[in-house]
């Protein structure tokens, strides 16, 4: 699996659809201050699911989308999309290639689609679980992280070590089973509770 492009269009200075497309080995971003080059990684960040402003350097998430310059208007929306090459089949779909696209209104309206179908930011996270691509994954690092990752907790540390050992699904789905056998605890309680003031 592997990264084949990134499509922009509203986003941050991207005023224009801009494609980037990307090839086997390593692929440099250059280009003076200001032009843009965090913003491709902000990209990548905010269509897996970023839903912090901040992580993505702004005060609140319509900052993401273009704002206008002297001689632009601002634009309506942003819309930012990705496509990896799934022929080894890493992601747990039938597709030979997944396309992954967020979109946001200035409305605030927002949207999130997986090869074109409109789906759930739930079920973005899950098709990244283990792949360390997720918006909690190891797959973009970015400044100051590493520092943060060894001065971490080692329980913080160990959440990179799950990532990459692919049992953070398993632990998710054990956390979401726990907590349905602990309603359904609740729920015997309350049964017992009737009962016995019916006997
Ligand atoms: P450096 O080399 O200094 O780190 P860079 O190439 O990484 O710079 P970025 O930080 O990616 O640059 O881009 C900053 C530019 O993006 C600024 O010119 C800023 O005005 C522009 N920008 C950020 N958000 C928006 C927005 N919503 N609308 C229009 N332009 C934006």
């Amino acid at each position: 699996m592997y990264l084949k492009s990134i499509e922009m269009q509203g986003f941050k200075s991207f005023a224009n659809k801009t494609i980037l497309q990307f090839h086997d080995g390593i692929t440099g971003v250059v280009g003076p201050n200001g032009s843009g080059k965090s913003n491709v990684g902000d990209a990548v960040r905010w269509v897996l699911g970023e839903q912090s402003a901040k992580q993505l350097r702004g005060g609140n998430m319509q900052d993401v989308i273009f704002s206008g310059t002297e001689t632009r208007k601002p634009l309506g929306y942003a819309s930012v999309a990705i496509t990896l090459d799934n022929s080894d089949h890493k992601l747990n779909v039938d597709f030979e290639e997944v396309t992954v696209t967020r979109r946001l209104y200035r409305s605030g309206e927002s949207e999130y689609l997986m090869n074109g179908a409109s789906c759930r930011l739930k079920d973005i996270n899950e098709l990244f679980y283990d792949t360390g691509i997720g918006k909690e994954g190891y797959s973009i690092i970015g400044q100051g992280q590493i520092d943060k990752i060894l001065s971490g907790k080692p329980e913080e540390r160990r959440e990179l070590f799950d990532e990459a050992a692919g049992i953070v699904k398993f632990k998710r789905r054990k956390a979401v089973t726990e907590k349905k056998l602990a309603e359904e605890q609740q729920n015997l309680v309350r049964v017992n509770d009737i009962l016995s003031e019916l006997t």
